[in-house]
Formats: structure tokens, C-alpha cells, sequence
């Protein structure tokens, strides 16, 4: 491996990267477009990173399976596990394809969101670099490459030491993240937004403008909705203008994003033309609102995204960007506490 973490040591004021070998494990066959090389081209970017970034780089340890039973049933983790060791082809849908070791993927991956909801806990702020995504899964189904759902996985870890903390998930994803929506759907200590292409036309069909929850989530989830091929301006204005909406109904202790770049216009998806600047803009708003809210308590879980290009070359800019942000602020509080 690229030995990230000895390139850019553990601080604890710096934004924390979070990766894990084993997640680069899962294999998918040809024709698959959520390959291996996705994470180990993010991985390559960021070795390219100045070494005086104030980021750093950790390896944390895989999850448990008990540790999974946070949001997912303890059947369905056995079937997947099962599954992979009987070396089945795909896990519930063809669209899941297994390998006998995607299983050590998936607890890599849960270990790495799970270090980040530490670290945010810890007033921190982070990006989890990891495969498979997350946000289609649900708590006992696997969909659209999807087996554990990240971001819930460190709602309820973060829950468990603060059972009233109150979340904004921000999913900007060209997919709708049906899996977030429907697990906290009732729920209105979690806001979900997510902006993404109109459902009738691409997967997974949901995400409409008039769902806004259910029963007591009412009001808790805004689905913004744009039409295939929209620009990236066009995605950044909607953006720009809806992402505050959560404010009228919740004030979130934690910002957590699911962060997938599908909605590339070098993406061989090729849904939207949302460009690297549109991204960056993004971002940048996105660590605003959560300094704004909740102390700069901000988690980035990677989601889509399939141009290995651009996941080399944005992410790393991204993280970059981020932890700038992030080391201007800690300056200026240590400003203000000595003065
Ligand atoms: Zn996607």
C-alpha cells in the first residue's frame, strides 16, 4: 500500500482520512463499474498531496459483525457472509456482485465509518475513503452495489454514547440514497437531503419531490429532483438555494455527507455535467453550514462515482480543501482563546 498514514501522521486538530486495504478486497468481475481501482486511484491522489497538508491519513480496524448489528440484522450480515464464503456470484440482486472476499471489504469499510464517527464525536471532522457504497443499503436489504449503509452505521454509533443528538445527512449522489431515506424515513432526529437525478429516469426510482417523510419524519427529508443532462451551474444553483431548507425544522449536532461523483460529467454514467469547480464549490458550503451548526462536526462517507479520473484527481482536492478549511478555523479558535 501507499503507507498514507506514515506520510501524514496522526494530529488530532487535522481532518482525518480514514482507508483500509482490505476495502480495495471486494471484487466485482468484468463489466462491473464499481471496481478496485475506484479507491486505489482516490488512494493515489492522495499520496500526491503536499506533506504539509493538515490532514492525516489512519487505518483503522475492521468492524464487527456485532458492530454492523448497529443498523443491520444479524440474519441478513449471516447471508452476506455466507454468501461471499460459498463464493457466490451476487448477494440478493445481480447488481451486487460478490467475491469470496468482499466480506473483509465490508468490515473494513464499516471500520473505517466507524473511526469517523469517533473522530467526529471528538469534535473532529474526516472523510471515510471506502468501498462498497452505502447509501442504497437498507437495514436488511442489499441494493445498487450497496451491502452496509455507512451513514447510518455512524448515526447510531455516535447515538449510542448521545441518544438525543440530532443529524443532517447531505447525499449529493446523482442516485437518490433510498437506503438513508427509508431507515430514518419516521425519523425526525435525522434531516436527510439529497439532491439527484429524476427518478423516473434513473435507479432507483424514488427520491420524488413530494417525499418528505413519514409520521413523526415529516418534513425531516427534502428530495430535490433535476432533470437528466442539467448543467453543472444548474446544480450548483440548486444547491445553493435548497441546501439551508433543514433549518426551518432542525438544528443537527452532526452534518454526515454522502459523498458519490456520479453526477460527473466525465462519468460513464453520464447523467449530469456537474464539473471538479461545481464540487469543490459544494464542499466548501457544505463545511460552512457545518461551522455554522455544529462546531466544523462534519463526516464525509464516499459513495458512487466511476471515472477513475476524476476520483484521482477530485477527491484528493476535495480532502485538500477541506482540511485548509478546517486548520483556518482551529487557528482562529486558538486565536480567540488565547486573546
Ligand atoms: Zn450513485
Amino acid at each position: 500500500m501507499l503507507d498514507l498514514e506514515k506520510r501524514f501522521p496522526f494530529k488530532k486538530e487535522h481532518f482525518q482520512v480514514f482507508y483500509h486495504p482490505d476495502c480495495l478486497l471486494h471484487e466485482v468481475g468484468s463489466g462491473h463499474p464499481e471496481i478496485p481501482a475506484r479507491l486505489s486511484s482516490i488512494l493515489r491522489g492522495c499520496a500526491r498531496l503536499p506533506a504539509q497538508l493538515p490532514v492525516s491519513f489512519q487505518v483503522p480496524q475492521p468492524a464487527r459483525i456485532s458492530e454492523l448489528e448497529l443498523v443491520h440484522e444479524k440474519q441478513y450480515l449471516l447471508r452476506l457472509e455466507a454468501a461471499c464464503l460459498r463464493q457466490s456470484r451476487f448477494f440478493m440482486s445481480p447488481d451486487n456482485r460478490i467475491s469470496p472476499t468482499t466480506f473483509r471489504a465490508v468490515l473494513a469499510a464499516g471500520g473505517c465509518a466507524l473511526a469517523l464517527a469517533e473522530t467526529l464525536r471528538e469534535k473532529g471532522a474526516g472523510f471515510a475513503l471506502i468501498r462498497p457504497p452505502g447509501h442504497h443499503a437498507s437495514r436488511r436489504s442489499a441494493e445498487g452495489f450497496c451491502y452496509i449503509n455507512h451513514v447510518a452505521l455512524a448515526i447510531e454509533a455516535i447515538r449510542l454514547n448521545e441518544p438525543e443528538a440530532t443529524f443532517l445527512v447531505v447525499d449529493f449522489d446523482v442516485h437518490h440514497g433510498n437506503g438513508i431515506d427509508y431507515i430514518y424515513c419516521e425519523d425526525p432526529g435525522v434531516f436527510y437531503y439529497s439532491l439527484h437525478g429524476e427518478p423516473d429516469h434513473i435507479f432507483p426510482h424514488t427520491g420524488y419531490l413530494h417525499e418528505t417523510g413519514c409520521g413523526e419524519g415529516t418534513g425531516y427529508t427534502r428530495n430535490i429532483t433535476l432533470p437528466l443532462e442539467s448543467s453543472g451551474d444548474h446544480w450548483l444553483r440548486h444547491f445553493e438555494v435548497s441546501l439551508r431548507d433543514f433549518e426551518k425544522k432542525i438544528r443537527p449536532d452532526y452534518l454526515l455527507v454522502s459523498a458519490g461523483f456520479d453526477a460527473h460529467r466525465e462519468d460513464p454514467f453520464g447523467v449530469m455535467n456537474v464539473e471538479d469547480r461545481h464540487f469543490i464549490k459544494a464542499a466548501g458550503l457544505i463545511a460552512e453550514i457545518a461551522g455554522d451548526h455544529c462546531e466544523g462536526k462534519v463526516g464525509f462517507f464516499l459513495e458512487g462515482g466511476y471515472s477513475i479520473a476524476v476520483l484521482e484527481r477530485l477527491v484528493p482536492e476535495i480532502i485538500a480543501v477541506l482540511a485548509v478549511r478546517r486548520n483556518q478555523r482551529s487557528y482562529l479558535e486558538v486565536y480567540e482563546e488565547k486573546r
